[in-house]
């Protein structure tokens, strides 16, 4: 069995909707995993942030403005008879909910369940306009098998435990139709995978039942090489490994969520990359194979804090590296990037909820400094300790900017740098033009 996930701008309209047939076969057993149609997920984050800010008149406004849009997709996608009613019933239904959300009390609880709108809306629609022109589908109500456990991961036999029986018991049905990016969490509430968690639902769910292949239908043709935001010229690639294409999700490459590749590395689903607007473009092949030697891509993750914790005591002592680690992990905050030298040792952090009280605590092992406004700067590649001239041409790329942290060796796929935001964009051109051009 196959999942296939296709994201915002692949949703993003009726006729978008509507050609999903082209690359979705109804008669192949299959998951559809949907995003909320695009920009739905920032107009509801904008909702939420007005009512946690209580100003009701502007979240009833931004309720209204977008139940308008949802109306106009009825009516384009479900044109007429019952169906059309179907539709708009789901589009009623949805909005006042929102509106009844807006006049109670309004906590980060509703925050979710105002998120999870976007998913439910897509999928829900797209599942009449199914039963509109003829072709069958089962809806999977993500909510009742997608779960997180208290420190907010996935839980895998969760999710096979309680989807395998919904497909098991519809052995005739061949297209189920589920939604990304929303889950229960520990305590059975609404939650999400964070923005960008579509990805991750497909990469789990194919995990959870050991799908043959996941399939990641966006708007660009594959992993590029280089962020297309920002760098002219980026070209596809055709495979990746695992172990890069996790490093390069993890350090910012956009097409695919931080985290959506780790299920699909630990049970081995291969996962496509795919673009729906040239559907038979080959995109990026995932799997455990990947071209040796050779530099692949470069991302960047910006919002990175560095820390700095100098001590005469870390002189020749054991321990101290642990004691610096038990203070990350009591705040549950993860290290991306680490260098130490005899007397200091540097690290960073993306996650900064915690840090005023990671710093008093590391106060007590020495002088601490941070840099705050940073960006690692990722080479991913097939760089094997017998490999040579790779950090030469990276740091020679980057020659004229200041660098503040390097990493090399700590995998055999991954060069990391830590450079100042201001010089990301210029750091990423002039990598590419000495690497790929
Ligand atoms: P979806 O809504 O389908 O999930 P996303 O916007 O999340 O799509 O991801 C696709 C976008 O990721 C592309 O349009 C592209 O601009 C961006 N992107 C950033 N880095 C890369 C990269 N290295 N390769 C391909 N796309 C990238
Ligand atoms: N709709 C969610 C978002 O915009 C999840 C996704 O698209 O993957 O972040
Ligand atoms: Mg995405």
């Amino acid at each position: 069995m196959k999942v296939l996930k296709f994201g915002g701008t692949s949703v993003g309209s009726p006729e978008r909707m509507k050609k999903l047939l082209d690359i979705v076969n109804p008669a192949e057993r299959q998951i559809v995993v949907l995003s909320a149609m695009s920009g739905t997920t920032n107009s509801l984050v904008e909702i939420s942030n007005a009512l946690l800010k209580e100003d009701k008149k502007k979240g009833i406004e931004l309720i209204t403005s977008l139940k308008n849009n949802y109306d106009t997709v009825v009516a384009e996608l479900l044109p007429a008879g019952d169906f059309r009613a179907q539709g708009q019933e789901v589009v009623d239904y949805h909005f006042s909910f929102l509106l009844s959300l807006a006049n109670n009390v309004f906590t980060t609880i509703e925050d979710k369940v105002v998120l999870a709108q976007g998913e439910l809306l897509s999928t829900t629609l797209y599942h009449v306009y199914l039963k509109s022109i003829g072709v069958p589908s089962v809806l999977l109500p993500a909510l009742d098998f997608m779960r997180i456990d208290e420190d907010n991961e996935p839980v895998v036999d969760f999710i096979t435990q309680n989807l395998t029986p919904i497909l098991t018991a519809n052995p005739a049905n061949k297209l189920f139709i589920t939604q990304g990016f929303i889950c229960r969490n520990s305590f059975g509430e609404i939650d999400n995978l964070r923005r960008g968690g579509s990805d991750y639902t497909a990469s789990l769910i194919g995990a959870a039942i050991s799908a043959d292949e996941v399939q990641i239908w966006t708007d660009i043709d594959g992993m590029h090489n280089n962020d297309p935001r920002i760098v002219k010229g980026t070209k596809p690639i055709a495979n990746l490994s695992f172990d890069e294409a996790a490093e390069l999700a993890y350090f910012g490459a956009k097409i695919l969520h931080p985290q959506s590749v780790f299920p699909a590395r630990k049970y081995k689903i291969p996962v496509r990359l795919l673009n729906t607007m040239e559907p038979k473009a080959f995109g990026t092949l995932i799997s455990t194979e990947s071209e040796k030697g050779k530099i692949k891509s470069i991302a960047a993750k910006e919002g990175i804090t560095a820390i700095k914790i100098q001590s005469s005591r870390m002189l020749l002592a054991y321990g101290f590296l642990r004691k610096v680690f038990e203070v990350f992990e009591r705040y549950k905050t993860p290290i991306d990037m680490i260098t130490t030298s005899e007397v200091a040792v540097s690290l960073t952090v993306d996650f900064t909820d915690n840090l005023d009280k990671i710093v008093t605590e590391l106060n007590a092992f020495g002088s601490v400094e941070l840099d705050r406004d940073q960006t690692i700067i990722c080479v991913v590649g097939d760089f094997g300790a017998e490999k040579h001239g790779y950090a030469s041409k990276v740091l020679d790329a980057i020659k004229h900017l200041p660098v503040r942290m390097i990493s090399y060796g700590g995998s055999a796929y991954n060069i990391s740098l830590l450079v100042n935001t201001d010089d990301k964009v210029e750091a990423l051109r002039s990598l590419h033009n000495r690497i790929f051009e």
